[in-house]
C-alpha cells in the first residue's frame, strides 16, 4: 500500500509580501518553502511515519549513522508553472527509479516510485504558491535519504530518514546561460569501475569539490572529470553530464559504462536530438579526441546538461597544456536549439509529444 502524506500546516508561513520578496529573486538553493515532506524507514517496519510537516530543522543525534559513513542519496527534479496556471513535473519516474537504484548501490532501502512521487505532490500541493511564475523560474525539488540510526558499527543504517525540500530557483550558474570555462583534471577522480559513480550520492559531491577548488584556482567554472583508470576517456563534469557536437551533425556524448550519472537531461537530448536531424551517439570518446576536434573544428560545440542548469554553452576547455577554445567561444547554434526545445517542453509551450510531463497541481 502506498504511503499517505498527510499534512501538518506551517503555524508560521512566511507573508505573502516576504515568500513575493523571494520570488522576485530567487537565486538557487538558498530559500526553501513553509513544508517538507517526510518518512522514516526502519529494519522492522518498514516505511511509515510519512507526512507534510513544516520545513525546520531536524534532531539529529552525534551517533547517526549519515554523520560518519556517509550512507546518502538524493534527487533533483523541477515543477514548472505553465500558462494556464497548472504545475508539472518532468519525467518523475525516471528520478524515482534512478533513487533506488541509488538507494540500492549505497545499501539503503528502496522508496517505491509512487510514494516518491506522491510525496513531491503533497509537497507542490501545500506549498504551491511558492511555484514561480516567472520565464525560466521553477521550484527545485530536493529528494534525499540518509542513514539515522544511532550506531557506530559498520554496516547498513536499521533506521532511515526520507524527505523532500522545495526551493524556488532562478539560474542556476549566476552567470545565467554565459558560456563557461571547464578544468579538465588529472589529479582526481570522480568515480571509479565498482564504486559509486552511477549513484547520486553526497560522498560523489564530497570527493569533487577538491576538483571544483583545482579549476577556479584555472580561472574555470567547473570540472570535467576522466576515467579514475586510465585518465584518458571523457566522462563528466561534478554534476552535469557532457555533450558534443560534431561537423557532421552527430551528437556525441559518453556511453553509461557504470561510472557515469544517467541523467534525465542526458536521456531527453538524445531522445531530442533526432528531432533536430542529429545522430546520437553513446560511445567511448577520449579527451584527446575532444581537444582534436576542438582544434580542427571536428567538433563545433560542447554543452553539459543537467536539471539544474539545463544546458550550458562550454566555451574554453583548459587542461595543465593549454586553453582551448570551442568554436568561437559564445553559446552554439545546436546547444541553443536544443536548449529551447527542451524548455518549450518542460514549460508547455509546446505539445508534450513524448509523453514527459505529470501533473502536479
Ligand atoms: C544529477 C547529476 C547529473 C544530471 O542529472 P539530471 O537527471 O539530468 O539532472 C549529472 N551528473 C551527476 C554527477 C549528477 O549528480
Amino acid at each position: 500500500m502506498s504511503l499517505s502524506f498527510p499534512v501538518t500546516p506551517n503555524p508560521t508561513p512566511r507573508t505573502d509580501a516576504e515568500r513575493a520578496t523571494i520570488l522576485e529573486n530567487p537565486g538557487f538553493g538558498t530559500n526553501f518553502t513553509d513544508h517538507m515532506a517526510v518518512a522514516t524507514w526502519t529494519a522492522d517496519q518498514g516505511w511509515g511515519d510519512a507526512g507534510v510537516v513544516p520545513y525546520g530543522p531536524f534532531s539529529i543525534d552525534p551517533a547517526s549513522a549519515v554523520l560518519h559513513y556517509a550512507q546518502e542519496i538524493f534527487e533533483g527534479l523541477k515543477a514548472y508553472h505553465h500558462a494556464d496556471g497548472s504545475v508539472w513535473l518532468f519525467r518523475p519516474d525516471r528520478n524515482a527509479a534512478r533513487f533506488a537504484r541509488s538507494a540500492h548501490r549505497l545499501a539503503l532501502p528502496e522508496l517505491p516510485a509512487a510514494d516518491f512521487i506522491g510525496s513531491i505532490e503533497a509537497l507542490v500541493a501545500a506549498d504551491r504558491p511558492w511555484v514561480p511564475t516567472r520565464e525560466e523560474q521553477s521550484l527545485y525539488l530536493r529528494p534525499f535519504m540518509f542513514a539515522s540510526e544511532v550506531f557506530l558499527g559498520v554496516r547498513p543504517s536499521a533506521k532511515v530518514t526520507y524527505a523532500c525540500i522545495a526551493s524556488p530557483a532562478g539560474a542556476y550558474f549566476s552567470s545565467g546561460v554565459k558560456p563557461v570555462k571547464i578544468w579538465i583534471t588529472t589529479s582526481y577522480s570522480r568515480s571509479a569501475p565498482g564504486g559509486t559513480g552511477a549513484a547520486k550520492c553526497g560522498g560523489n559531491y564530497a570527493a569533487s569539490l577538491i576538483a571544483q577548488a583545482e579549476a577556479a584556482e584555472n580561472g574555470c567554472d567547473q570540472v570535467l572529470f576522466a576515467d579514475a583508470a586510465e585518465h584518458t576517456w571523457l566522462e563528466e563534469l561534478g554534476g552535469m553530464n557532457v555533450y558534443l557536437v560534431t561537423a557532421d551533425d552527430q551528437l556525441l556524448t559518453p556511453e553509461l559504462s557504470g561510472t557515469i550519472l544517467e541523467g534525465v537531461t542526458r536521456d531527453s537530448i538524445l531522445v531530442l536530438a533526432k528531432e533536430h536531424g542529429l545522430t546520437p551517439v553513446e560511445r567511448k570518446i577520449s579527451i584527446a579526441e575532444v581537444l582534436e576536434g576542438v582544434q580542427s573544428g571536428a567538433v563545433r560545440e560542447v554543452f553539459a546538461c543537467g536539471t539544474a542548469a539545463v544546458m550550458t554553452p562550454i566555451a574554453e576547455l583548459k587542461n595543465a597544456e593549454r586553453a582551448h577554445r570551442v568554436g568561437n567561444g559564445e553559446a552554439g547554434e545546436v546547444t541553443t536549439a536544443l536548449r529551447s526545445a527542451l524548455l518549450d517542453i518542460q514549460y508547455g509551450r509546446v505539445e508534450d509529444s513524448h509523453g514527459w510531463l505529470h501533473r502536479v497541481s
